[in-house]
């Protein structure tokens, strides 16, 4: 058995196993509240309206680079991932986000955009041990894609001065 580079999910607790079986299986599964949607980490209650949760849903795996951060150092031990790499905070289509590893991509400020579509990739650690990180997928153009960024809160823009015509 290989040595993992990292801690693994020890003890997978009842309410989170369905995300974990899920992951063993390239399904990235989010509890859901049949009021708000889905949401994360799994847990039993929905952090927005206390209601327990109604059940599962299968998430598309796609998303968008919310924030990050490279580590060029590990900061504990137990972390073996050679630096520098980059810790992501991930928004997914579905709208929960999942702090994850965004890889495929140089650990390089210059390479790496805020807001760059980012797809799950199923990372077999060790043994039957699958963590969700992502890489840069391609920007989607497909009506459903649209519709998926519909939902997402609208982001805050700059107008100039100068684009504005009278
Ligand atoms: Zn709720």
């Amino acid at each position: 058995m290989t040595e993992p580079d990292r801690p693994l999910p020890e003890p997978i607790t009842p309410e989170s196993r369905p995300y974990w079986e899920g992951l063993k299986k390239h399904r990235l599964m989010l509890p859901n509240c049949s009021r708000c949607g889905p949401f994360f980490y799994p847990r039993l209650y929905c952090p927005k309206c206390h209601r327990p949760a109604s059940g599962w849903v299968q998430a598309s795996g796609r998303g968008r680079l919310h924030s990050f951060q490279i580590a060029y150092q590990s900061f504990s031990s137990a972390f073996k991932i050679k630096p520098p790499y980059v810790l992501a905070m991930i928004e997914l289509d579905e709208g929960p986000r999942l702090m994850s590893n965004l890889i495929g991509i140089a650990a390089d400020p210059k390479a790496i955009q805020c807001d760059m579509p980012v797809e799950i990739v199923y990372e077999h650690i060790v043994g039957d041990v699958v963590l969700p990180l992502f890489k840069p997928a391609p920007a989607k153009r497909s009506s459903r894609g649209a519709k998926a960024n519909s939902k997402a809160k609208p982001k805050a823009k700059v107008k100039t001065a100068a684009g504005r015509r009278r």
